[in-house]
């Protein structure tokens, strides 16, 4: 048994017109499994044949119009043919296209809205920025080989051109983004990472990420490396539109201790300014107290201070929940008081003494909130009102929008303009507004207050 794969042309004009496509082998019993069905590579030979038949009528019917001329109405002519090669995913394809002139005015037209120089289908090149924007450019380049008769286009280097090309797209024009309806409150995270720089005098960038939500489940995330020329402060108006904001709309911002991203924020027209995020707040203390709970207790001495010490930091904690803050000083100087029982441990091996440890973690809450003081609010207040304290997914926005691709390997490096808009890219296929929308990769929406409350 074998087949004929056939193309038949239905409709008025081509009717009963047909072409042999493919033959394909016969001799598949299913005595194998491996013989089920078609292979992977007949696949891609059928997707590329298929798709050079069907450009080849798609020209033929092209080749028989005669446009009207644009300028003055007249019929046109056929003054030349041009040969056009054209790369899609399915494989290159040639097309002998027509040039025409008006027979009154000499007008030229071609008859085609796309210019005679593009070299490759929208889908095509979309598809290559995608894929670019989820793995390294030469993993992006094997696998659209390995599974589409694509040809031309895949070296990593080709495929690193489309997608910045397609970034700076993105970049200078919205992506069309469905208008949410009008939400009463939004809210919006920002957070910072950095990724190596491979520019001499510059070890690492900057790079500025965050994303806004609604209670309603809207989402969109941005993100922008520092001093590049991305606005991410117009990103951020843009993503604040895209789910909803209007004059009437609450925006509550949550920023980490960076000042950067608060006159930023201002610059987005965010007039509130930002709260602390409990989010990063409640780490630190988990530092603290994983330390505290490590403490050693072989001394009677050291038996009794482990206990002030777990004792103060369970308050520490309290009292920057309840927004008191300013009286973590008072915890600090009860834990110095009985720390001097652990002197001894502190000699010059160092690394790895939960004391030290503990030391290290109260030393970085209290440079945070000397930093943030006028950021600090009463997080249980808000807590018991309904209202959001934070986000977790701060810290993963960071982490799915920029390391999981950019910092993965130490040996990535970057110039400040490939990755600014490699991450245009990457935020556009987060926001479902790049081509097929092989599908978001947020993590699911459940962080609610009570988590936040539980993980603090
Ligand atoms: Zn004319």
């Amino acid at each position: 048994m074998g087949w004929v794969l056939r193309l038949v042309e239905t409709g008025t004009e081509g009717a009963g017109r047909d072409v042999d496509v493919m033959k394909i082998d016969p001799g598949r019993d299913l005595g194998e499994i491996s013989d089920l069905g078609l292979t992977l590579s007949e696949a891609k030979q059928l997707l590329g044949r298929v798709q050079q038949e069907i450009v080849a009528a798609q020209a033929r019917d092209h080749a028989v119009l005669r446009p009207q001329c644009p300028s003055c109405g007249r019929g046109c002519h056929v003054k030349d043919w041009q040969h056009h090669v054209v790369a899609t995913l399915f494989g290159a394809v040639t097309v002998r296209l027509p040039r025409f002139r008006c027979v009154g005015c000499g007008h030229n037209a071609t008859g085609i809205t796309w210019p005679s120089h593009c070299r490759s289908t929208p889908e095509l090149d979309q598809m290559r920025a995608h894929l670019s924007a989820l793995m390294p450019f030469r993993v992006a380049a094997g696998m659209l080989s390995h599974l589409l008769p694509v040809t031309a286009g895949l070296s990593p280097e080709t495929l690193r051109g489309h997608t910045l090309k397609i970034g700076e797209r993105l970049r200078a024009v919205a992506p069309a983004v469905e208008q949410a309806p009008e939400v009463s409150s939004i809210t919006l995270t920002t957070d910072s990472t950095f990724i190596r720089s491979r520019d001499d005098g510059e070890r690492h960038l900057e790079v500025r990420v965050g994303n806004v939500e609604t209670a309603t489940g809207g989402r969109q995330v941005f993100g922008a490396v520092a001093k590049s020329e991305t606005d991410i402060a117009a990103l951020i108006r843009r993503s604040l539109d895209a789910v909803g904001r209007t004059a009437r709309t609450t925006v509550t911002a949550f920023t980490d201790g960076c000042a950067g991203l608060q006159s930023i924020l201002a610059d987005a027209g965010i007039a509130q300014p930002p709260i602390a995020d409990w989010f990063h707040i409640a780490m630190r203390l988990q530092h603290a107290k994983l330390a505290a709970s490590g403490l050693s207790t072989d001394e009677p001495g050291r038996m009794a201070a482990k206990t002030v010490i777990v004792t103060e930091v369970e308050r520490l904690h309290w009292r920057i929940w309840n927004g008191k803050a300013k009286d973590a000083q008072i915890t600090f100087d009860r834990i110095r008081k009985v720390m001097h029982v652990y002197k001894s441990e502190r000699g010059h091996q160092t690394r790895g003494v939960a004391s030290r440890k503990l030391w290290h973690a109260l030393h970085e809450i209290d440079s945070y909130l000397r930093g943030q003081s006028a950021r600090l609010v009463n997080y249980a207040e808000r807590y018991r009102a309904g209202l959001r304290v934070g986000t977790s997914v701060t810290e993963g926005t960071a982490n799915f929008l920029v390391n999981r691709r950019m910092n993965k390997s130490q040996q990535m490096r970057w110039s400040r303009r490939g990755a600014d808009l490699l991450l245009q890219v990457r935020c556009a296929v987060y926001n479902g507004a790049l081509g097929s929308g092989i599908g978001q990769q947020f993590e699911p929406l459940g962080c609610s207050g009570a988590e936040l409350a539980l993980a603090a």
